[in-house]
Order: C-alpha cells, then sequence, then structure tokens
C-alpha cells in the first residue's frame, strides 16, 4: 500500500499543477477567443493596411439571440483618427471593442477595417493589427518581463524596458527583489488592478499596432497616476487609429469625435464642446462628473 500510495500522491499533485495550468489556459483563451465559432473563412485574405481606418455599419448583435444588445451602430474612426465612446455601465461600450477584435460575429451590418469586412480577414492579422488595453487584464503565471513581453514575443530587452518605463511601471518593477524576473500572476506576486492596467498599457506600447482600443484602460488608477499616464496615452495614440472607451470625460476631451451610447444606441455624438452646447446626456454627465471632481477636491 505504501509502495503505491507514494507515486498516486505524486500522480495527484501533478494533476493538481495540470489542472491549474489548464485553467490559466482557459481563462488566458476565453479572454482570447471567447467562441470558437469565429473562423477564418475560406477566403479570408491579411490586412496590410499600417493606418487603416475602422467603420461600424448598421451594426447589430446580442450575446444571446433573444436580447439584442447594440441597435444599428455607426460610426467610423478615419485612418489616424480618435473616436471616444462614454455611456453608463451596460451600455454596450465593451461590446463594441470585443466585436472589433472579433471575439463575436455581428448579427446585423459589417465592420470594416480599411475599407474590408473583417470576416474576410485571417484572425492573426486582424488581431495582429490591433492592441487592447481591457478593463481587466489577465496576468500569466510567469515572470513580469514575459508578460510585457507578450506583446511583442521579439522584443529585445531593452524595448520591453522602454514600454515599462512609458507605462510608468519600470521604477515599480526595478523596486522588486527579482525586478523583471519576478513571478506574477495567480502563482506569484498579486499586482494590483492599477498595476495590472500599467502592464496591459506596456504591451501595448510595445505591439506598436495600427489600431488601439482602451478599454476603460486607466479605470483602476487614482486620478493623479492616470493624469501622468494620461501624456503616455496621447503619445502612443498619435498617427493611430484609436477607440478610446472611457468612465472620466476629462480623459476624452480632446477625441475627434465622443459617441455617447445609451442601451445599445448611440444617442448623441460630436466634439467635447458640440455635446456640452447640446445640452443633453453628455452635458449632464460632465456636469455630475465636474461636481465629483470638486467634492474629491
Ligand atoms: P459597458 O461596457 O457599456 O458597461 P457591455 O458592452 O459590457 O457594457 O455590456 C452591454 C450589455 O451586454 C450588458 O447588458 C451586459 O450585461 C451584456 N453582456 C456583456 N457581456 C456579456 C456576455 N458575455 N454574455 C451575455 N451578456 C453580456
Ligand atoms: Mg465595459
Amino acid at each position: 500500500l505504501l509502495q503505491l500510495s507514494a507515486p498516486l500522491f505524486l500522480l495527484g499533485m501533478m494533476y493538481r499543477e495540470v489542472k491549474q495550468a489548464l485553467t490559466n489556459m482557459e481563462r488566458l483563451f476565453g479572454l482570447l477567443d471567447e467562441r470558437q465559432d469565429v473562423q477564418d473563412s475560406p477566403d479570408a485574405g491579411p490586412l496590410v493596411a499600417t493606418r487603416p481606418s475602422v467603420r461600424f455599419e448598421a451594426v447589430r448583435f446580442g450575446y444571446d439571440p433573444r436580447r439584442q444588445i447594440l441597435h444599428d451602430v455607426d460610426f467610423e474612426i478615419p485612418a489616424g483618427g480618435t473616436v471616444a465612446v462614454v455611456g453608463h455601465s451596460g451600455s454596450g461600450k465593451s461590446t463594441l471593442a470585443r466585436l472589433l477584435y472579433r471575439f463575436y460575429d455581428v448579427d446585423g451590418g459589417a465592420i470594416l477595417i480599411d475599407g474590408r469586412d473583417i470576416r474576410r480577414l485571417t484572425q492573426a492579422s486582424l488581431r495582429g493589427t490591433i492592441a487592447i488595453v481591457p478593463q481587466d487584464t489577465v496576468l500569466f503565471n510567469d515572470s513580469i518581463f514575459y508578460n510585457i513581453r507578450y506583446g511583442r514575443p521579439e522584443a529585445s530587452r531593452e524595448e520591453v524596458e522602454a514600454a515599462a518605463r512609458a507605462a510608468h511601471i519600470h521604477a515599480f518593477i526595478r523596486s522588486l527583489p527579482d525586478g523583471y524576473d519576478t513571478q506574477v500572476g495567480e502563482r506569484g506576486l498579486k499586482l494590483s488592478g492599477g498595476e495590472k492596467q500599467r502592464v496591459a498599457i506596456a504591451r501595448a506600447i510595445l505591439k506598436n499596432p495600427g489600431i488601439l482600443i482602451f478599454d476603460e484602460a486607466t479605470s483602476a488608477l487614482d486620478s493623479q497616476s492616470e493624469r501622468a499616464i494620461q501624456a503616455e496615452l496621447e503619445h502612443i495614440q498619435r498617427g493611430r487609429t484609436t477607440l478610446v472607451i472611457a468612465h472620466r470625460l476629462s480623459t476624452v476631451m480632446n477625441a475627434d469625435q465622443i459617441l455617447v451610447m445609451d442601451g445599445g444606441r448611440i444617442v448623441e455624438r460630436g466634439s467635447h464642446d458640440d455635446l456640452l452646447a447640446r445640452d443633453g446626456h453628455y452635458a449632464r454627465m460632465w456636469q455630475l462628473q465636474q461636481r465629483e471632481a470638486e467634492r474629491a477636491g
């Protein structure tokens, strides 16, 4: 019995290890490939534009066919331009980001990049062209170096550090006993929400993509850190086609166009000044946030 139990014990341990690893993979692929049925069509070709435009054309979508989430969403981000999306939680903002990255296919209408329907692009080229800084970043159980370099696996050490500097996380990493070799994730150092967001920002900077999506990318940072990093974000946005989903309106004031979403529809659109003058949803959100900012000092 004793002879048997040692290997069994080891097997049990291995099983737990493997299961943990699989869980992490599932999580990761949950993020990268939420639905397996999104596949390359036989006539899919690569996206080659370095500075593509993005267009949503009468996009309709629901996660469940019985519940439509997006209703005829129409907008365009010109090549190199920035469009910001604001609106209450649940209004469908992150869904726009997920559809552009093609985690899901639209139910009606189309999404075009550089004039081409994304269903006719290879997934590899589509996802190679887009960097997302998501609301919740998943870290791999690996070194912090690996986690940043994931943005562009062939990047050099210097390039990884430069990206970390731009994302204001280099000094923090250097202060850790193991520096860039520090293990992070579930089985390593647990980073705070703000630190994870900075890792995601560093990844995106390193990826150097044609299209950037920031989905409340700085929501876990306090407003002082957010201001500090805002300049960097504006810098990497320059010349790139960018979709910014924002919770703090102060971060979208300079967008070429701001879309206000409500119940899966775009209910207002225009520049910051246009929208204030209109005295509608946006103006009310703006006044509310100004008052909150004053109260917070
Ligand atoms: P926002 O980013 O504006 O807060 P989302 O785009 O995340 O809103 O969500 C829009 C709506 O879609 C919400 O009602 C939400 O409950 C629903 N939703 C989001 N993700 C899923 C999902 N994976 N499955 C089913 N419903 C979802
Ligand atoms: Mg969201």
